[in-house]
């Protein structure tokens, strides 16, 4: 079973979710997504192996050959190749290794360069992965699919995913049997979620909501879940303690018990919703 756990903006939990969630079921996988900011080795403390370097194809030219008549250029979607004066100008930071220049250049004179934009991590007993960018990267997705191919299929994986609703997080969340999303009760809060939400429901996935930093009065996001028949799976009280034993790295688990049970009968109510 693979469980996405997303948020609408960062900040609002979703590590503190993920990594609770990956201590309390025995034997998991924990796969961090979050590849521009990965951080729940801070929290899971895995012991990594050496990096596997994620590689990607850069068009590169043979000049020689090129007749300079710009049909690359032309099929670029995302402006990384340009064709002035005859000379093919190629800009390897806002190319999407989408592969049309390829196809487009007639003459073949077009090659792969490879390049080295991030890494995967992992631990000996594959039950901890993450993926890096590199800084100054822009397109995260071939790490997204480098670390898909290192999910396990034995064990429950927990996807700890991008904030936000980029194509990145549909990469992530295109396999996942079931979505949390974690948001908090505030107006941004809200406005987040409602993203979040309408990207798990075009994706037709099974979703359920966790309110991090609840308080007594969570209308705001329990109103909103009762209009859009969804369900509230958990509340993580607002507390200075978890707040502290977070920001020291160590999981909020440990500065409430109750956090523990709480997360192991959120694990039991998604396995009946996947299993229906
Ligand atoms: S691989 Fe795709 S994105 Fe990259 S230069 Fe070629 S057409 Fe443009
Ligand atoms: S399509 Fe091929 S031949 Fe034409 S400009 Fe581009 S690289 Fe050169």
């Amino acid at each position: 079973m693979i469980i996405a756990v997303l948020s609408g903006k960062g900040g609002t939990g979703k590590t503190t979710v993920s990594t609770g969630l990956a201590a309390v079921i025995k034997p998991s996988q924990y796969i961090d997504c979050d590849v521009e900011e990965p951080n729940g080795a801070i929290f899971l403390k895995p012991l990594m192996c050496d990096p596997i370097p994620v590689k990607v194809g850069i068009p590169a030219v043979d000049k020689a050959l090129c007749n300079g008549c710009g049909d690359c250029a032309k099929v670029c979607q995302f402006n990384a190749i340009a064709v002035v004066k005859g000379n093919v100008l190629i800009f390897p930071e806002i190319c999407h290794h989408c592969g049309a220049c390829y196809i487009a250049c007639k003459q073949g004179v077009l090659y792969v360069d490879e390049c080295i934009i991030g890494v995967i991590e992992k631990n000996e007993r594959n039950t901890f992965v993450q993926g890096k960018l590199n800084i100054g990267e822009p397109v995260a997705v071939p790490v997204i699919k480098q670390l898909k191919k290192h999910q396990r299929t034995d064990i429950p994986v927990i996807l700890d995913c991008s904030p936000g609703a980029s194509c990145t997080v549909v990469q992530s969340i295109s396999d996942a049997d079931y979505c949390i999303l974690v948001t908090e009760p505030t107006p941004f809060g809200l406005h987040d979620l409602e993203i979040a939400v309408g990207l798990a429901k075009k994706l037709r996935k099974p979703l359920g909501i966790v309110i991090n930093k609840a308080c007594k009065d969570n209308s705001l996001i329990t109103d909103f879940c009762n209009r859009e028949g969804i369900e509230v799976l958990m509340e993580i009280p607002y507390s200075p303690e978890i707040a502290q034993t977070y920001s020291r790295g160590d999981l909020p688990i440990l500065a409430d018990k109750r956090l523990t049970e709480s997360f192991q009968s959120m694990f039991s109510r998604i396995k009946k919703r996947v299993k229906r």
